[in-house]
């Protein structure tokens, strides 16, 4: 029997999506998604693959010739930077102030490294002092941070600041950008940064499959130059440098249709300029931020460190999470998302990402957090 039109998963309600990823997809980018496939090694292909990696160095300020799209999501491009800059025996220092620090560990661990921690309270960024001190005790080879906590919507503010600090002491730096890449500032060359890698589906609204990676020679060379195979076949950028690199040489098949994804995607920050989506993700979240305050509610970041792209909003007392996330869902068709770890049970997670960081979406999470707070009694 054929399933009726209404109950067919694949027939989504028109759901607005305004957690932490993935965003709306852009039309436009879901219309090259119909796009008839070439082959990956097909002239037409290669010279898409050119147009990703330029749009990707404008999108990264960067000017590095490794800035490629991994094949996979955020974290599969996040392995790739910790499986091939990590060596067996390096020290690793990561974070403790969110959930993305505790996957940066695990992935270290797995590539044969040394994981040691520098601390911060989960919601709040790193002190430049305590990487200070962190270093002077571990001395790590390797640098990770967060930039913009998922997990906690939390910034971290001034980049150089730790990036001078890891140069001076001749480690490398691995930033996740995955939340703030086309969505807050973010500038690889200036800042040192000198490996970052993001995902497809947060602030770039396109879907999951195609995630940006970037490494500066200076860290490619130490990819180049090690001891012992990467222990993963997949994402050993030695060998994906035959593909992506002058050679374009078969490594495995690209997901073709992710890649006209993202190129689309690059292609409208590229269109709206950088700077002007910054601004404009700036903009969508302040005017989240004053109609939260307006009823009453406040965000669990400083204003010095809140992310824009995801907002974190802390529950009043007496409000019960669960039943408000689901009248929110049920009543209007919004997704929004809980608090992870420390902060579980204690905010709420609001994104404002690419396509979905727009005027009617913030007044429709205004409009529905009032609805479903007003149900259990709380009067703004
Ligand atoms: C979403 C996210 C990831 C992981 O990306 P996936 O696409 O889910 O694999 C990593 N880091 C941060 C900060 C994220 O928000």
């Amino acid at each position: 029997m054929l399933t009726p039109p209404d109950t067919d998963p694949l027939t989504p309600e028109d759901r607005t999506l305004m957690g932490p990823g993935p965003s709306e997809v852009h039309p436009r980018v879901l219309r090259v998604m119909s796009a008839p496939l070439v082959g990956h090694l097909d002239d037409s292909f290669i010279e898409i693959m050119d147009e990703v990696q330029e749009l990707l160095r404008y999108t990264f300020q960067t000017e590095n010739r490794w800035t490629i799209p991994v094949s996979g999501t955020g974290s599969a491009a996040m392995e790739a930077a910790f499986a091939n800059v990590v060596e067996p025996g390096d020290t690793v220092l990561v974070p403790t102030n969110g959930y993305f620090g505790g996957r940066m560990a695990s992935m270290a661990e797995r590539a044969g490294g040394e994981v040691a921690y520098v601390e911060a309270p989960w919601g709040e960024p790193l002190d430049p002092d305590a990487v200070a001190d962190a270093f002077h005790q571990h001395d790590p080879d390797v640098f990770g941070f967060v930039h913009a906590e998922t997990s906690t919507g939390a910034l971290q503010p001034n980049v150089p600041a730790l990036t001078d600090i890891a140069h001076d002491n001749d480690a490398y730096v691995i930033a996740d950008t995955v939340t703030s890449l086309g969505g807050v500032e973010l500038r690889v060359d200036e800042w040192g940064i000198d490996v970052a890698y993001s995902g497809a589906q947060k602030c770039l609204s396109c879907p999951p499959g195609a995630s940006p990676l970037t490494l500066s020679d200076r860290a490619m060379e130490k990819v180049l130059d090690r001891d012992s195979e990467v222990r993963s076949w997949y994402l050993d950028l030695s060998l994906l440098e035959g593909y992506w690199g002058d050679e374009r040489s078969y490594h495995h098949t690209a997901p073709i249709t992710n890649v006209y994804a993202l190129r689309e995607a690059l292609q409208l920050v590229a269109e709206e300029g950088l700077e002007a989506r910054w601004e404009r993700h700036r903009e969508m979240a302040t005017h989240l931020k004053e109609g939260l305050e307006t009823l009453g509610l406040e965000l669990n970041p400083e204003d010095e460190y809140w992310l824009p792209s995801l907002n974190a909003v802390r529950i009043p007392e007496g409000i019960d999470e669960s039943a408000l996330l689901r009248d929110m869902k049920e009543e209007h068709n919004l997704e929004v998302a809980s608090g992870l770890g420390d902060l579980d049970g204690e905010i709420i997670r609001i994104g404002c990402m690419g396509y979905s960081a727009r005027t009617s979406n913030v007044e429709l999470v205004l409009h529905a957090l009032e609805d479903a707070l007003r149900k259990q009694g709380y009067e703004p």
